[in-house]
């Protein structure tokens, strides 16, 4: 099975211990490429790093969290970002819109999200996109991205077929990760209305580790039991659901 984690917190402290042997276990199960997500200018940094030691495995990105609203910082942050993309950032992101959370106010969320969508349209970058119980806005600011010809993937999805739809309509991908291996998970419809080719799958590591890994820090090896669930939502071979969602993720990132 040949996979790609499409997004992975591999610069997180929960990696440090072992952070190089979690590529390599990562190899090991078929990842052919890692997309390491900078989730703050620091983040973006140390991720860049794991893709100067392991080119052509690990990719970056570079993006301010919706949780770090409050702190984005317009001129310096969007800086950072070009800056990041001028040293090889395949997207940005990841960014967008909690309101479960709320840990940053919902008008400065919007704020951060639109000035990072408008920097990828001016970039011509794709958009690591992070919604949680924020459909109407999020609805909102990726179609009008999209008609701008930003491209870009919800990431780690649990939330509507409507929301899932009208991202797809505007050309963007979606992510499932992890927690469709869960129990309480129901919605493999939604897992089914995304056609092939728009398709991807993460770990969201360490966050989210599947089952039967469920609880443990989540590492990227574990994706292709992500790809094994998903092929059974979608009545499919898991080494398919595999190769299909690597295509897309090496499309939309632009990946070697
Ligand atoms: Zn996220
Ligand atoms: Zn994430």
């Amino acid at each position: 099975m040949e996979f790609i984690d499409s997004h992975v917190h591999l610069a997180d402290p929960a990696f440090d211990t072992d952070r190089d042997a979690a590529v390599e276990r990562a190899r090991q199960s078929g990842a052919s490429a890692l997309v390491c997500i900078g989730e703050s200018l620091d983040a973006a940094r140390r991720s860049r790093e794991l893709a100067v030691r392991f080119p052509g495995v690990c990719y970056h990105t570079a993006g301010v969290h919706p949780h770090d609203a409050a702190a984005f910082d317009r001129a310096c942050d969007l800086d950072a970002i070009r800056e990041e993309v001028a040293h090889g950032a395949v997207a940005i992101g990841e960014c967008g819109l909690d309101y479960h959370y709320d840990h940053s106010p919902r008008e400065l969320q919007r704020l951060a999200f639109g000035e990072q969508l408008a920097l990828a349209a001016e970039l011509r970058r794709p958009v690591v996109v992070h919604t949680r119980e924020a459909e109407d806005d999020t609805r909102a600011m990726v179609e009008e991205a999209g008609r701008s010809g930003v491209l870009g993937v919800l990431h780690c999805y649990t939330g509507s077929a409507a929301l899932a739809e009208a991202a797809l309509a505007v050309g963007w991908f979606v992510s499932f990760s992890g927690i469709v291996t869960f129990k309480r998970w129901t919605a493999d419809d939604v897992v089914r209305l995304v056609p092939d080719d728009r398709l991807l799958i993460e770990s969201d590591a360490p966050y989210l580790a599947p089952v039967p890994h469920r609880g443990k820090r989540n590492e990227p090896a574990w994706v292709a039991l992500t790809a094994a669930r998903v092929a059974i939502a979608r009545s499919n071979e898991p080494a398919t659901i595999a190769a299909l969602t690597a295509a897309n993720a090496r499309t939309l990132f632009g990946l070697a």
